[in-house]
């Protein structure tokens, strides 16, 4: 399937500079910011810089550079924000939406890390 990405959508307008953001690490394909709305003490989004809308159009179209680059990035993230997990505790939860079933706010792929404190079990139960 062929996405079609709308260039209004807030991460464009990030990347494009018309929107501040508080960046941790930028690379040449890749920009991780804190979230505006943050879940967890740590709250981290990484984007691509590329017109990608979710993760299977990002996994399937990215270049293999874009996609080293992103994950490189997102594992620096951890390492400087110091949640990667250790013995006996820390960790953190990487998350990304997708489509409606997944909630996906922002049609730009973004990968969440979470951190900071504990994040409880993954999904709760709709039944
Ligand atoms: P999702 O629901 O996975 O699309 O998540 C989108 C995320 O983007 C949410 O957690 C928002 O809080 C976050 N967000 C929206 N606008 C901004 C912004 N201008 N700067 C940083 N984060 C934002």
């Amino acid at each position: 399937m062929a996405y079609t990405y709308d260039d209004q959508n807030i991460f464009a307008r990030i990347l494009r500079g018309e929107i501040p953001n508080d960046t941790v690490l930028e690379t040449e394909h890749t920009l991780a910011f804190r979230d505006i709305r943050p879940q967890a003490p740590v709250h981290v989004l990484v984007i691509p810089k590329g017109r990608y809308v979710c993760f299977d159009d990002f996994c399937l179209n990215a270049s293999v550079d874009e996609i080293a680059d992103f994950h490189r990035t997102a594992g620096e993230v951890c390492r400087m924000l110091d949640i990667q997990p250790g013995e006996g505790g820390a960790g953190y939860r990487t998350i990304s939406n997708a489509g409606a079933n997944g909630v996906q706010e922002v049609p730009h792929y973004h990968l969440h890390i979470l951190g900071g404190r504990m994040l409880g079990r993954m999904l709760q139960r709709a039944d």
